[in-house]
């Protein structure tokens, strides 16, 4: 069977029939289902797990048991009660949030999706989580968890940080939104992307639409939904000369301690072969030969990409190295800290080149 054979009431069955099965039905904000312990656990909810907000949910209600309390707080103090979830911006929100309701909807929520969603800190899956929940309105919702198993069931391409894509798994979570149950129904779906319809290895077995689900019949549901495209990241250039002594040894120097590579050892660099001849001047070397150009290779940093050009060079002494260099043996470099571009130059150049250039 396929999506195509799927309707929007066979769905929400199969999912309520297992939602009173297997769904959580003991959570702290379900006993009651007020819109104010809704909404404070949806927020705190937002990317961390509901075992870690039990506690700090079960405290703040203890000590805000309505949203005048919490309006009437001192923002330090619920601050100090989110200590530990992270993403502060939560709290300052919920705390205004309460301040607007107090003094615009006399503590209340207000009755439309769009209303709840134009308060500080809730979006439209927030406010659509929270009516639906809380007094059974038909508003549906795209958290994570029901992006992920709408974008599994209908092989939705693309990444939802895309407007396109969002957009198709909107007009899917209203197409399957019901009539009825529409608590039960909201927490059966966002239940399912947790406990089954995991980011990592979904249990498509114990799924309750696993007959229909398009992602399941191709056996690649971890492809959906898709990734965010990487940043193309900047390159830049660098020369990388290789000075080489009588001996076949190579000049290394001292990084800066700051910036990329700090205290490691590395090659002389320039921004390209035309300033060779000014390095080795202000290092007193004189070149024996031409350069010798070796593979460019690339280093990737978080950054940005390090296009590198190695040369090669044989050298003379003319006078006295800077302390910051020294020669080494680039088939024993001892302890040195090396950076990571370095270490895999000194390991291709060979005996047989050494020969060569000396
Ligand atoms: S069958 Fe698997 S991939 Fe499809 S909705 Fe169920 S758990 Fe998710």
């Amino acid at each position: 069977m396929t999506t195509s054979a799927l309707s929007p009431t066979t769905f929400s069955q199969a999912l309520l029939d297992w939602y009173d099965q297997h769904g959580r039905q003991d959570l702290p904000w379900q006993h009651p289902r007020t819109p104010y312990q809704v909404w404070v656990s949806e927020i705190m909810l937002q990317q961390t797990q509901v075992s870690t907000v039990i506690p700090y949910f079960e405290r703040f209600m203890e000590r805000f048991p309505n949203v005048e309390h919490l309006a009437n707080a001192d923002q330090d103090e619920v601050l100090h009660l989110w200590t530990g979830l992270g993403y502060y911006a939560r709290a300052r929100n919920l705390h205004k949030c309460a301040r607007q309701l107090v003094d615009e909807y006399q503590g209340e929520f207000p009755e439309t999706v769009e209303e709840v969603a134009a308060l500080p800190g809730i979006g439209l899956s927030t406010a659509g989580a929270i009516l639906a929940q809380s007094r059974g309105v038909r508003a549906p919702i795209l958290d994570g968890n029901v992006k992920r198993v709408l974008a599994r069931l209908h092989t939705v391409p693309g990444w939802p940080g895309k407007k396109p894509v969002e957009n198709r798994l909107w007009e899917l979570s209203e197409h399957y939104t019901p009539h009825q149950r529409l608590a039960d129904y909201t927490q059966a779906i966002m239940d399912l992307g947790a406990t089954l319809c995991r980011r990592g290895k979904p249990d498509c077995e114990a799924c309750p639409v696993n007959r229909w689900c398009a992602a399941f019949a191709n056996g690649n549901p971890q492809d959906y939904p898709g990734k965010k495209p990487k940043k193309a990241l900047p390159v830049r250039h660098t020369v990388m000369l290789i000075l080489r002594d009588h001996q076949g040894r190579v000049w290394l120097e001292q990084r800066p301690q700051t910036g990329i590579w700090g205290g490691l050892w590395c090659f002389p660099q320039t921004d390209d072969s035309e300033q060779m001849p000014a390095a080795l001047q202000a290092r007193a070397f004189d070149a024996r030969a031409d350069a010798q150009p070796l593979d460019p290779f690339r280093h990737t940093f978080s950054h940005y990409h390090l296009d590198i050009t190695p040369l090669e060079v044989a050298v003379d002494t003319t006078g006295t190295q800077d302390s910051d260099g020294r020669w080494v043996d680039p088939k024993a470099p001892g302890t040195l800290g090396l950076a990571a571009p370095v270490k895999k130059l000194l390991g291709s150049l060979d005996a047989p080149r050494q020969s060569r250039m000396l």
